[in-house]
C-alpha cells in the first residue's frame, strides 16, 4: 500500500498513519478490499432479527446433535445401572433443542 498524499510505500497494510506525512491510512486500508467503495453499515441493524433467529435455531440444532452424541453413553449407563434414568438426560436435551428451534422459528418471525 502507498500513501495517497506523499506516495510513501507502507511496510504493512495495517499501519494507521503514514510515517512520513502523518496521513490517516486506516480508511484507505478499508477501501482497498472493496474496490474503493466506502462501506456503509446502515443496512446491518435491519438484518439483526434474521441473524438472531438463525442463531437461535443453530443453538437448538446444537442441543439436538449433543443429545445424539449422549444417547449411546446414556444407553450404556442405563444398562450398567439397570435403570432408565440416565436415558432421560439426552431425551430432555433433545426436547430442549427442539423447543429452542421451534420457539425461535415461531416467535422470531414477529420481529421482522
Ligand atoms: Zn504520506
Amino acid at each position: 500500500m502507498f500513501c495517497p498524499r506523499c506516495s510513501q510505500q507502507q511496510t504493512s497494510d495495517e499501519v494507521r498513519f503514514c510515517p512520513r506525512c502523518g496521513f490517516q491510512l486506516n480508511f484507505v486500508a478499508e477501501l482497498i478490499p472493496n474496490n474503493g467503495v466506502v462501506v456503509t453499515r446502515e443496512a446491518e441493524p435491519q438484518k439483526k432479527p434474521a441473524r438472531l433467529r438463525r442463531k437461535g435455531v443453530r443453538l437448538g440444532a446444537k442441543l439436538i446433535v449433543l443429545s445424539a452424541f449422549l444417547l449411546p453413553l446414556a444407553v450404556a449407563l442405563s444398562v450398567n445401572f439397570d435403570s432408565p434414568i440416565p436415558f432421560w438426560v439426552p431425551f430432555i436435551i433433545f426436547l430442549l433443542g427442539l423447543a429452542q428451534a421451534v420457539y425461535t422459528l415461531l416467535f422470531g418471525k414477529h420481529d421482522l
